[in-house]
């Protein structure tokens, strides 16, 4: 990691690096005649924690999904780690390979254990020797905290558990970045933390993270920059602390003033 750190970034030992992870430039994004995504510039450095928030409808999950291929855009550019998405897919390829994504819905394989929840990507996809990707798999199964579950079904786990299992399964793959989209809307209220918890563990530990939540404890305590978009654009952004008490949009005031 580079000596120079952005001057707003530590927090709690959290650092930034000044390298770039991700940069978007002038993307726009259309479904069909609809203008989901407007004019979106973004650079994320090397070790941020960016939490995304904004009204339902407004093209967070759209922003999240172009990042890693699964959705296109069609003006401007996303380069991921000096990788540049185009449809080549040798480079979606490398950025999925370097990208974890989870989801509101944790879309674990039913019919799978836990351990081969976790172990399938890296045997098939990234061709790693069973063995170690089992070890690799408990390894995360750990970190998690719950190496218990390893040879139960999805279906045997609670929502906190199965979600805890999907970042352990995306960290299996050792993304530089993480995405994730709303992991604990889904979830009962007991079981946030749980998932919360993992998320806080991942950024100490320097995690590139991009989130869309609307748990603001979580952007107070972990983020380094909130990001405010409505309609399609980022309407504002700063660092926790002022985006908090000092917002400056009308859009964003009014949308604190609901979920606060
Ligand atoms: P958010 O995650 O902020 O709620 P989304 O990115 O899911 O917003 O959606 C942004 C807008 O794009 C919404 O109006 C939604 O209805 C629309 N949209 C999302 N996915 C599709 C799709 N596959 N086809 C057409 N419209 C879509
Ligand atoms: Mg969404």
């Amino acid at each position: 990691m580079s000596e120079q750190v952005q001057e707003n970034a530590p927090r709690g030992g959290m650092t930034v690096s000044d390298q770039v992870a991700i940069e978007i430039n002038g993307m726009n994004k259309w479904y069909g005649q609809f203008h989901v995504l407007r004019d979106i510039d973004l650079t994320v450095y090397e070790g941020e924690r960016i939490v995304i928030c904004g009204p339902s409808g407004s093209g967070k999950s759209t922003l999240i999904r172009c990042i890693n291929a699964l959705e296109e855009h069609q003006q401007g550019s996303i380069v991921v780690d000096g990788t540049r998405l185009t449809s080549d897919l040798k480079n979606i390829d490398k950025i999925r390979s370097e990208v974890g994504m989870c989801f509101q819905h944790f879309n674990l394989f039913p019919h799978l254990t836990i351990l081969e929840n976790c172990t399938l990507a890296p045997i098939w996809v990234r061709k790693i020797p069973k063995k170690e990707a089992i070890e690799t798999a408990m390894h995360y199964l750990e970190k998690v905290k719950i190496p218990d579950q390893a040879n139960k079904y999805p279906g045997q786990l609670s929502g906190g558990q199965q979600q805890r299992v999907a970042i352990a399964r995306s960290l299996c793959m050792r993304p530089r970045i993480m995405l994730f989209d709303e992991p604990t809307s889904a979830l009962d209220p007991e079981m946030i933390k749980e998932v919360l918890d993992t998320m806080i563990e991942l950024a100490e530990e320097g995690m590139t993270m991009l989130c869309v939540t609307h748990e603001m404890g979580f952007a107070r305590q972990v983020a380094n920059r909130v990001i405010f978009m409505a309609d399609g654009q980022i309407v504002e952004q700063n660092e926790p602390e002022e985006f908090f008490n000092n917002p400056q949009s009308d859009r964003t005031q009014q949308f604190l003033s609901q979920i606060l």
